[in-house]
């Protein structure tokens, strides 16, 4: 029996809507898991139209899209959100934007993933994401801070990665000439000594599984996820 209420987590999420659907599954699941019974989660969700977002993405223009996530971190803290998750590792670009609009504890996507990899105790880790992801030090940067050495696939395997992500991933299409392009790239990391493999895309998770990888795979929204489980459930005696 649960003896304190949930603390309200609020997600800015849209981006895609395929993976925030799985990040609204999977934090409900967690919260039944150790609630039981008819427990759910305590959730705001704000899903925002990726297109327009997408075209920012690809021009550059992340100080509009900074703007736009302070603004959606705003209306959530009025809506009464105590805590917030944004369910994009490649929007953690603009974590500093939210944090600054908003007074609330802000779940990090790539912190969480650094708390799970060290568990493993693993330190060799291929990265697959975006091209923003991958190459630019707001992510990358934080891994290996935090003391990981961080593998990324070549140019032309980066940009096969970034365009599946979009025009498949994020429009819900699942195909396995592309799952069997990741698992290749997983190989390739191996192949240069990674020991696991951060799945650092929201909408990875639907195409490739621990079954698709011979070393540990690092999935960015399942453990974020469970994060945010941990946040609703902080105060509830369990
Ligand atoms: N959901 C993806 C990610 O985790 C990509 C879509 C986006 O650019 O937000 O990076």
């Amino acid at each position: 029996m649960a003896h304190q209420t949930q603390q309200t987590l609020g997600i800015i999420g849209g981006m895609s809507w395929e993976s925030t659907e799985s990040y609204y599954r999977l934090i409900n699941e967690g919260v039944k898991n150790q609630l039981g019974g008819l427990h759910s989660a305590d959730l705001l969700i704000h899903s925002v139209d990726f297109a327009p977002v997408s075209a920012l993405q690809a021009q550059g223009a992340w100080g509009e899209m900074g703007v736009m996530m302070a603004s959606s971190g705003k209306r959530l803290q009025a809506a009464g959100a105590k805590g917030l998750l944004i369910a994009t590792n490649t929007m953690h670009k603009l974590v500093d934007d939210v944090q600054a609009a908003t007074d609330l504890p802000l779940i990090h996507i790539a912190d969480a993933t650094i708390d799970a990899i060290k568990k493993q105790n693993l330190s060799k880790i291929a990265l697959l994401g975006t091209q923003f992801t991958m190459t630019q030090d707001f992510y990358k940067q934080r891994l290996i801070d935090a003391g990981l050495e961080v593998l990324i696939p070549t140019e032309d395997k980066r940009a096969e990665v970034h365009r599946i992500i979009y025009e498949e991933l994020c429009q819900g299409q699942f195909v396995d000439s592309s799952r069997a392009y990741y698992r290749q790239v997983i190989k390739d990391s191996i192949a240069t000594g990674a020991e696991g493999v951060i799945l650092g895309c929201t909408e990875i998770g639907l195409l490739i599984t621990q079954a698709d990888s011979p070393i540990p795979v690092f999935d960015t929204t399942a453990i974020h996820a469970a994060a945010a489980v941990d946040f609703l459930l902080a105060d509830v005696a369990l």
